[in-house]
């Protein structure tokens, strides 16, 4: 079947076979492990995964067009699902999974930062490819200018190691940028908050005006926000970007802690 790429859908398909092949190397998958891949479009890295030990695959794509094709390719060996991922409730996430993904790079934030926030999603490991740009933030250290909200959501829970950069020619069609892959595992002791929808709302409070001091900010926050910023270690005259990830936390419990 003649099929035409969606620039719409992110649709950039992997073609170096060394890579691929190293990207599903990077899973050890083992027989009983559960795998669910995000967006796999022709299939390309599907058929790695296939070969690999897992007999549990499950694939999430939105393109009908391409959903025909896989079903066409693969024949009942993957658990094909039409949908967009990012309409998946918790629910789906019942198996703690091993997840691939080139992801859409123009929903790429939004589902890791879902996936983060979820109280109830666990994963064995995500091994992801993202625009390079996204992943320099998501690895950013703290006092650097790509520290953003999405490092401080993906550092609480994950440990996140860089793999690889990749050209624009390990894809079809090329894309104009660089991709990063990177594995994210999850970490064992997390710092516990309530509600991660408050992490979700003082990462953007803060970062809806990264040039600016934290002193306004903690002014709204807290009525002693002298105490507080001085228990956390923070000074005022700090801006989003000078504040750890452990502090940004800290602050959350701080703000928990007072709605008790
Ligand atoms: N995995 C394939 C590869 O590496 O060759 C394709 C990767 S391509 C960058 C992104 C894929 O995600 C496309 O197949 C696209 O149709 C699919 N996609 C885009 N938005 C999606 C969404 N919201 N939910 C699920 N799949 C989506």
């Amino acid at each position: 079947m003649q099929f035409r790429p969606k620039k719409s859908l992110g649709q950039n398909f992997l073609v170096d076979e060394n890579i691929l092949k190293k990207i599903v190397d990077i899973g050890d998958i083992n027989k009983n492990d559960k795998i669910l891949e995000i967006g796999p479009g022709t299939g390309n890295l599907t058929k790695y995964i296939i070969n690999a030990k897992s007999k549990n695959i499950t694939v999430v794509e939105k393109d009908i067009d391409l959903v025909k094709i896989l079903k066409d390719r693969f024949k009942g060996k993957v658990k094909i699902i039409n949908c967009d991922v990012l309409k998946l409730s918790e629910n789906f996430y019942i198996d703690e999974f091993i997840v691939y993904g080139n992801l859409p790079y123009n929903i790429s934030t939004q589902i890791l930062a879902y996936w983060c926030l979820s109280k109830n999603i666990k994963f064995k490991k995500l091994i992801l490819l993202f625009q390079k740009e996204v992943a320099d933030r998501i690895i950013a250290r703290v006092n650097t200018k790509n520290y953003s909200r999405i490092t401080i959501l993906a550092n609480w829970k994950f440990h996140i190691k860089k793999i690889l950069d990749l050209n624009p020619e390990c894809f079809s069609p090329r894309p104009k940028i660089k991709s990063t892959l990177l594995e994210f595992t999850p970490k064992k002791n997390i710092i516990e908050i309530n509600s991660p929808k408050n992490l979700e709302n003082i990462t953007k409070i803060f970062f809806n005006q990264r040039r600016k001091m934290v002193k306004k900010n903690f002014i709204k926050l807290f009525k002693n926000f002298d105490d507080v910023s001085k228990k956390i270690g923070i000074k005022l005259s700090d801006r989003p970007q000078n504040i750890s990830v452990e502090k940004f936390l800290m602050i959350v419990k701080k703000l928990e802690d007072g709605l008790k």
